[in-house]
């Protein structure tokens, strides 16, 4: 079992490639002042029992999971959403243009076939809209950007604890691909957006933890740079 990583105050990573499953993006935990949690993806679906345990030995409470936010509709990200739905009853968050994936009506865009996985669809209670929308959780201010490039329906989150800006830029990489409906010049100006954004740590979907301002604009310009 991998031991959570404390990213930052309240801010930890319970599941990822080395944490919990080669196949699993990076997953994130949020935790407000009353112990309430917020999962911040949540892996490729069999490594669900791993997380789990991750959470609890970290002495948090997986039954106080409350929102699951789901950044974009790929399997890497997307996979345990039902049974995290099933066992804790959790509030699912995504945006609109990945409802297709994440609901189950394009299995193709949830990149499953590319793992191998079988994807069990799961309903989105919360679905973000706007370009910028924000949800208030306990005592944490989440902002929800839309960025779509990645999959249309690609956002990243970010919130500010202390004078520190957290931002979670789920594959803000890529990979682009025609069958999850990439478009590079939307990521384009979703990178320009996320730049703006001067976070201090980001929190990549596969990549890594960027700590400091410079690292983060370094690591997004690098990759733009990448795309000419
Ligand atoms: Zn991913
Ligand atoms: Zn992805």
């Amino acid at each position: 079992m991998g031991r959570a990583r404390l990213v930052h105050e309240r801010v930890y990573q319970v599941g990822g490639s080395s944490l919990s499953d080669p196949r699993d993006c990076m997953v994130y935990l949020l935790v407000t002042k009353d112990l309430d949690l917020v999962l911040i993806d949540c892996g490729a679906g069999p490594s669900f029992d791993a997380i789990v345990r991750t959470i609890e030995g970290s002495d948090l409470d997986p039954r106080s999971i409350k929102d699951l936010v789901l950044t974009h509709g790929h399997i890497d990200h997307i996979g345990a959403a039902s049974e995290f739905v099933k066992a804790y009853g959790c509030k699912v968050i995504a945006h609109e243009e990945d409802l297709d994936a994440i609901e189950g009506s394009n299995m193709l865009k949830t990149a499953a076939d590319w793992y191998s996985l079988d994807y069990r669809p799961v309903k989105v209670d919360d679905v973000i809209k706007k370009e910028e929308e924000t949800r208030t959780v306990g005592d944490l201010e989440l902002h929800f950007l839309h960025t779509p490039g990645h999959t249309p329906g690609s956002m990243v989150v970010y919130l500010n604890i202390g004078s520190k800006r957290i931002l979670f830029g789920q594959d803000i990489h890529g990979p682009f691909d025609p069958s999850f409906e990439s478009d590079i010049e939307k990521w384009r100006a979703s990178m320009k957006k996320v730049l703006a954004l001067k976070a201090d740590i980001l929190c990549e979907g596969h990549f890594g933890i960027y700590y400091g301002k410079d690292k983060v604009e370094e690591f997004i310009q690098g990759h733009l740079d990448g795309m000419h």
